[in-house]
Parts: structure tokens; C-alpha cells; sequence
């Protein structure tokens, strides 16, 4: 016997929705009552400054340098490291920070991942206690703004393969060499800079002023144009010993650092993809085609259920790797499948909503196309869609095919 939809009837019905479209499992009901306010607030934050400015950022190619005393007042950065003028929150709550910054524009997340994930946990992690003293306090509190140099020009996707070197010269060392695509890199005081040395790769803390240091910033970009994106150059730029991170050699240096910055991205995600499919709801309501909202139509409310289940399932997703992440018990290759996950979720569910928006999804109006472009960036960066699937390869089979 054929099973008729339970509320199939009348055709045309219509009923207020029950569930949050937005959270449709109700997996807010599963963060505690600090989580939630940590979300609260830093949505809050992103609802009153950065929505109202972020979209002419965007058109301007503009970073709104303006909101970094903000995000530091909130103690948003460095926001999950202990001490040092940092709050210490957990692995969540930085998850739901991303997310909601990232519901503003993925340029605003990335500024605050590079910053604490990026910048302030390798100090942290394998930092001298003076590196973490001189650097930390102020990296917390806004008034030093970092960078992480480890893409160079002739390939990210094979940072082993380094050119960028230094050698050691007396007490000092030496560093030649360029990189590329390095977010926050013209604004930055300091350059976490990863480099080849005659023992493996090391990390180096260049401040901005160092003679040789230069960091142009690239102009004309697409995507993520409410960010700074630069190149970095090393002209026989003379480091000294108590600038080198001693903690660490060797390139799980840096992918420890990219391993907590996706963790973030796997989250930010899903602010992005949670913004356009709100708009979407609104949009599709109140757009009036063959005589009917579109969203009456079935082809419509096929891609939005479609949407729902992509974003349900991603917030799931987040959600247990931060609560394996507090447990102490998360890997890299756990954060490679969010990362990829979430991602593609994000970039198919955004260019979607462009689609359905018609014409209008072209305009600076609407929201999805500003983080469809964005998101071309965020699947590129930390890792491409090839990266994490050839990792997640090599956990499944033991085989490297990189
Ligand atoms: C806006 C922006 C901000 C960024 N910020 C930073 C930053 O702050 N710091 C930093 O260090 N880097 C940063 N990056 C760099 C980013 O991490 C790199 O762009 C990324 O790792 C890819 O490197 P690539 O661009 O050199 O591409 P490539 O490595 O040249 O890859 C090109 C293509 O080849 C594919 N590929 C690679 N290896 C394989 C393989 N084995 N098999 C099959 N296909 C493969 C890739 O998936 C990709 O499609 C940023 C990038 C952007 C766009």
C-alpha cells in the first residue's frame, strides 16, 4: 500500500516551522550553558559591527581593521591557549566562534584563525617562556598582529619540498627566500616563518621591521577581499637564536598549526553556509513565480531540504571532533574529513543559493555570492580537497600517494 506523506494534505499548506531551519537537530540543546553564551555573544558582536560594514569591505578590498580591538575585547584571540592574557576556553567554544564569525564573512574567521591557531599556538606550543612572554600577552590583546609563512610560490600543497632557508651565521641566522598567499602578511608585526635548516625544518619569528623583511600585499584578488593575502620576502634577513621557536623541528611544526586552523575552518563553515540558506528562506518565500512563492515549489524546497541535510550533518560532525579535541583525543586525519566535509558543503550550498536567487544572486544585495567567492579560498587554503581525501587515503590504507 502506498504511504502518503503524513502532511501531504492539503496541497498548499502552510504551517509555522517548529524547528530552528538553522538547527534543525537542535544541536545547540547539545553545548553547555557557557557554550551557548560564548555563541550568543560573539554572534551578538558579529550581528551589531561586522555585518553592517562587511559587505562594502568586500567590495573595497578592504580588511576592517577597525573590529580587531573588538575581537580582542572579547578575548576572541588566542581564545583557547592558557595564560598569558588568553581566556583558555575549550575546543568547542572556539568551534562556535569560527562559526559565527564565519556567518559574517570567512575573511573575518581567518583573520582570528591565523592569529591564535596560526601565530600564537606554535609560540605557545614551542615557544622559549620569553618568546611566549614578550609576544603572547600583546598577540591577545590585539596590539601585535601575526602571520604564518610556510606556502611558497612553487607549491603549497608540498611544504616538505621548501625552499625558503636559513643558515646559521655566528649566533644568528640567516633567511632567504619567498612565500606566498600569507593572510594578515602586510599587516603583521610578526612572521611565523617556517624554513629549511641543515637540521630540518625550523620556525623562525620575523618582526616587521627586520632589514630584508618585505611583505607586498597581492592586489586584485576575487575571494576573501576583506582580508590582507600578501607575498613574503627574505632578503639575507638576519634572525637571532632567541627568535627561533626551540621546541620544534621538522615539518610537524607546522602541520600541527594547520591541524588546529582547520579544526576552526571545519566549523566557520557552517556560519557561512547557515547565512546564505537563511537568506534563502526569506528570499524564496517572498519570490512570487508562476503564481506561487518559489518556495511552494517542490524543486525548491528539494534543494533547501537538501541544504538542511548537509548542514545538520556538518554541525554533527564539528561537534564531535571538538568534543574529541577536549577529550585530548583528536588526529589529523579526523580533521582532514571535517575540513573536506564542511568545506564542500559550505562552497556547493552557497553557489546553490546564488542560483536560486537568479540575477540577484550576482549582486552585492545578497549574501551568498560573497561567500561563495570567499570559500573558493577557504577549500584551497590548509589543505585542498585532494590534500585531505589523500590523507584520509593513507589512514584508511596505510599507503601515501601523495
Ligand atoms: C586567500 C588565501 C590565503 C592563504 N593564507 C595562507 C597563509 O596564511 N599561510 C600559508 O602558508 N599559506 C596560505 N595560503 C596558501 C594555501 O595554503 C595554498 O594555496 C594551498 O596549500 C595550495 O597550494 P598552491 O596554491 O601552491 O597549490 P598547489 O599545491 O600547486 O596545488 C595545485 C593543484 O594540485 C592539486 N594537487 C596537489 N598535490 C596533488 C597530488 N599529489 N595529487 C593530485 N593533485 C594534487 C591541488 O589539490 C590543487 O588542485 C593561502 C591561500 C589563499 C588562496
Amino acid at each position: 500500500m502506498a504511504t502518503p506523506a503524513s502532511d501531504a494534505s492539503p496541497a498548499r499548506k502552510t504551517s509555522i516551522p517548529a524547528l530552528n531551519p538553522l538547527d534543525l537537530y537542535n544541536v545547540r540543546a547539545l553545548l553547555s550553558e557557557d557554550e551557548q553564551m560564548v555563541q550568543d555573544t560573539v554572534g551578538r558582536m558579529v550581528d551589531e559591527k561586522v555585518l553592517p560594514i562587511i559587505g562594502r569591505c568586500f567590495e573595497d578590498h578592504r580588511f576592517p581593521r577597525e573590529i580587531v580591538p573588538e575581537l580582542a575585547e572579547l578575548g576572541l584571540l588566542g581564545v583557547y591557549l592558557k595564560g598569558y592574557g588568553c581566556a583558555g576556553l575549550n575546543a568547542v567554544s572556539y568551534g562556535l566562534i569560527c562559526q559565527e564569525l564565519e556567518r559574517g564573512d570567512s575573511g573575518i574567521r581567518s583573520f582570528v584563525s591565523v592569529q591564535t591557531s596560526l601565530c600564537m599556538y606554535p609560540i605557545y606550543a614551542f615557544g622559549s617562556e620569553a618568546q611566549k612572554q614578550k609576544y603572547l600577552p600583546g598577540m591577545a590583546r590585539g596590539e601585535i598582529i601575526g602571520c604564518f609563512g610556510l606556502t611558497e610560490p612553487h607549491g603549497g600543497s608540498d611544504p616538505a619540498n621548501m625552499r625558503t632557508h636559513a643558515r646559521r651565521k655566528g649566533k644568528d641566522w640567516v633567511l632567504n627566500g619567498a612565500k606566498m598567499w600569507i593572510t594578515n602578511g602586510s599587516i603583521a608585526d610578526l612572521a611565523v616563518v617556517w624554513a629549511m635548516t641543515d637540521e630540518g625544518i625550523r620556525g623562525f619569528l620575523v618582526e616587521k621591521d627586520t632589514k630584508g623583511f618585505s611583505a607586498p600585499e597581492i592586489e586584485r584578488k576575487f575571494s576573501l577581499r576583506a582580508s590582507v593575502t600578501s607575498s613574503l620576502f627574505f632578503d639575507n634577513v638576519v634572525v637571532p637564536e632567541e627568535n627561533v621557536l626551540p621546541g620544534v623541528s621538522g615539518l610537524k611544526g607546522p602541520l600541527s598549526c594547520l591541524t588546529q586552523a582547520r579544526y576552526g575552518i571545519s566549523w566557520g563553515v557552517i556560519g557561512a553556509a547557515q547565512a546564505c540558506l537563511g537568506q534563502l528562506l526569506d528570499y524564496t518565500r517572498s519570490r512570487v513565480l508562476f503564481g506561487r512563492p518559489l518556495s511552494h515549489t517542490q524543486a525548491i524546497q528539494m534543494r533547501l531540504a537538501d541544504h538542511s541535510r548537509r548542514i545538520t550533518t556538518a554541525q554533527l560532525l564539528s561537534l564531535q571532533l571538538g568534543r574529541l579535541k577536549d577529550k585530548g583525543d583528536m588526529t589529523s586525519s579526523q580533521v582532514s574529513l571535517a575540513k573536506w566535509n564542511n568545506v564542500r558543503m559550505a562552497i556547493d550550498i552557497a553557489r546553490d543559493c546564488r542560483d536560486m536567487l537568479g540575477g540577484s544572486g550576482i549582486s552585492a544585495e545578497y549574501v551568498p555570492v560573497r561567500h561563495m567567492l570567499n570559500l573558493e579560498s577557504v577549500i584551497t587554503y590548509e589543505g585542498t580537497e585532494t590534500v585531505h581525501q589523500l590523507t584520509i587515503g593513507r589512514e584508511l590504507t596505510g599507503v601515501s600517494a601523495f
